[in-house]
């Protein structure tokens, strides 16, 4: 134990726990202070609020207001735009809820001093299509954080939260979660009485295009680590549509979104021959998917497909036809701020493989995948919907709580809701907040117990990495491989060539069946045998080894429900080979699954899909 000697343990009660202060976070932490205005809320973040999440680095656009001061758009507009391009299957009682109150966030924003920009006849928002409008969002993230950080009683930064603790008197209860400073290595126990988990989604599970030096040029933020997932998975709270990874086209090697060269450039794709490719696989998605191809718009998934399939015939690379708007100086210059705004690092690319859009059309490709609850896709944990318009199935506690009591979540940590992005997350974050508050009051005086013995136990789990490699390294003179221990590296590597290969990444050109998931699932399996053997050299590879346990366990999950599903109901996302079209007959449906930590066995099963929006 010579080791923890100089580490102290924090012990921290709250009421109202928020683990991340990303943007579901700090609305779960601003929204819980209004309604709870007594109480202790608390927010920890592995990173800093300031500048952590996926929206650190500023955006361009925020991509959901409905604008229903000027009658531009209706919650339910919304509800069928995202059932849409989900083909048919979204918990439409949770994306109506945000819709509804999503406006009142957006102002909320401009109110703190974000720029939203205007048009100059209408006096509105500049649209950017139907749902986005435009911002000067460089300081999108300090903004939203700075109201987080006045309502929270506490924010703990630079603390990475490794798992949730039980009630040890009520079977099924939070009561609280651990982690440890990334700084100082001070342990962290945090008790309360309801926990919110708005921890982002998951990239680094499957190889990206992107290896070596380049491995972090990524779209989905590196740092997203699947936490959001994990901790609940542990817990035993139900998942939803965890299969429904998300691949996105961009431009290639830095990542730059496309749709504001297609929305308002009007810049268009063509193959390497310079030919339109896209009408050419028309049929052939038809075949797979009837009439969900005709819908308006294309679904996300299917707008990648023609892509793919060209590629796969040999006809690539794909290129965006930006030659012809480039030669209006006004387009040229929304084309190149569009990246100034959000992704520096796509003209960064463009610079330095001597592209100028005027002179080259450069190359599109599509992204490895990733696991997300907020873009287009709706990985999560199943929520308990709002009591006034969730079906009664979907209802069996306080809104947003997950199936574990007391414990709540927000943005890509629930499943079943897509295209919330940065307003709907936080959006989200205030729904659970004020849920949370309430479920706190109705406890009243009940304190949540804590298990001496079970936090003690995993803190000795927590540092375990730093001690393997303490021991370990002894055994080497040079290099970094041990026959003792696995560095988080070497286990990241070893994931995502397994989920690449056999659960469809862009190795296998997205594609897997049934023999590929199984083997998959038993090198997986392996894979967590070896996580016991991690060395840590620091308290940053500390973090680092926690952050695979995390994506190990939404790996785990993503698989089994790739397994379950046996359709192919997002062609574009991935294809079961084995099962290559979408079934409406049978996987009308959302898919469930429940991990059980002291067995390791994982429980599927199906949930229906109710439409409350015609
Ligand atoms: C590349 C990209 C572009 C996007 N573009 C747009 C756009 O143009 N417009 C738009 O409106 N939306 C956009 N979005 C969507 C938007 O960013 C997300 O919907 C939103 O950030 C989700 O909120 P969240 O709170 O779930 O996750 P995040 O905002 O990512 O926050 C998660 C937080 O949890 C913290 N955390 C993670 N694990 C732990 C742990 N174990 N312990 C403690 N803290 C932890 C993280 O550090 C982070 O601060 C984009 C997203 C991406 C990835």
């Amino acid at each position: 134990m010579g080791l923890f000697t100089r580490r102290k343990t924090v012990m921290v009660d709250s009421d109202i726990l928020v683990i991340g202060g990303g943007m579901g976070g700090c609305g779960a932490t601003y929204e819980s202070r209004y309604w709870g205005r007594d109480l202790k809320i608390v927010c920890v973040e592995k990173a800093n609020i300031e500048r952590s999440g996926a929206v650190a680095q500023g955006l361009y656009a925020i991509n959901c207001y409905m604008g229903m001061q000027w009658n531009e758009n209706r919650p339910e507009d919304h509800v069928r735009y995202a059932r849409n391009d989900l083909m048919g299957l979204v918990r439409e009682d949770l994306g109506y809820d945000i819709a509804r109150h999503v406006d009142s966030t957006v102002h909320k924003f401009e109110e703190w001093g974000l720029p939203i920009m205007r048009d100059p006849e209408t006096g509105r928002y500049q649209r950017e299509g139907k749902w986005q409008i435009m911002i000067h969002g460089e300081s999108y993230k300090p903004i939203v954080a700075e109201a987080a950080r006045k309502a929270a009683t506490e924010v703990y930064n630079r603390i990475m939260v490794t798992h949730l603790l039980m009630d040890k008197t009520r079977p099924n209860r939070v009561a609280g979660a651990i982690g440890f400073n990334v700084r100082n290595g001070n342990f962290y126990v945090f008790r309360a009485k309801a926990v919110i988990v708005a921890a982002g989604g998951a990239s680094h599970i499957f190889k990206p295009r992107a290896v070596g030096e380049g491995m972090g040029r990524t779209w989905y933020a590196p740092w997203s680590s699947a936490s959001a997932y994990a901790l609940p998975i542990l817990v035993g709270a139900k998942m939803t549509q965890m299969e429904n990874r998300i691949v996105l086209t961009r431009f290639k090697d830095g990542y730059g979104p496309v749709g504001a060269y297609f929305l308002h450039l009007k810049t268009y794709t063509q193959n390497g021959y310079g030919q339109d490719y896209e009408p050419t696989w028309y049929e052939s998605i038809k075949e797979r998917v009837g009439d969900y191809v005709e819908r308006h718009p294309v679904p996300t998934c299917l707008r990648n497909h023609a892509l793919l399939e060209e590629v796969k015939a040999g006809r690539g690379p794909i290129r965006m036809v930006t030659k012809e708007a480039f030669k209006d100086p006004h387009k040229e210059t929304v084309g190149w701020e569009n990246f100034l705004g959000m992704t520096i690092g796509q003209a960064v690319v463009w610079a330095s493989q001597n592209i100028d859009p005027k002179e080259i059309n450069p190359e599109l490709t599509t992204s490895e995948p990733y696991v997300m609850g907020s873009h287009a896709t709706c990985s999560g944990a199943w929520a308990s919907g709002p009591e006034d318009c969730a079906p009664s199935e979907y209802q069996w506690g306080y809104n947003r709580m997950m199936t574990v009591e007391g414990l709540f979540g927000a943005g890509d940590a629930i499943g079943g809701s897509a295209h919330k992005f940065s307003s709907g997350s936080f959006t989200e974050g205030r729904i659970a907040g004020k849920a949370a508050v309430k479920y706190v009051k109705d406890l009243g005086a009940e304190q949540p117990q804590l298990s001496e013995a079970e936090y003690e136990d995993l803190k000795k789990i927590v540092y375990k990495p730093l001690e393997n490699y303490k021991v370990g390294r002894n055994e080497i003179v040079a290099g970094t491989v041990s026959p003792s221990y696995i560095l988080p590296i070497h286990g990241l590597q070893r994931l995502e060539k397994i989920m690449d290969e056999y659960v469809g990444g862009i190795g296998a050109h997205y594609t897997t069946n049934e023999p590929l998931l199984t083997r998959g699932l038993e090198l997986l399996g392996m894979l967590k045998e070896d996580l016991a053997h991690l060395g840590a050299e620091d308290l940053h590879q500390l973090q680092r080894a926690w952050e695979l346990q995390h994506r190990v366990l939404a790996s785990e999950c993503v698989t089994q429900h790739t397994l379950f599903r046996t359709e192919t109901r997002w062609p574009g996302y991935y294809y079961r080979a084995d099962h290559p079209k979408l079934d409406d007959k049978d996987w009308h449906c959302f898919t469930l699954s429940r991990y059980d930590r002291d067995s390791g066995k994982w429980e599927m099963e199906k949930a229906p899909v109710y439409h409350i929006v015609d």
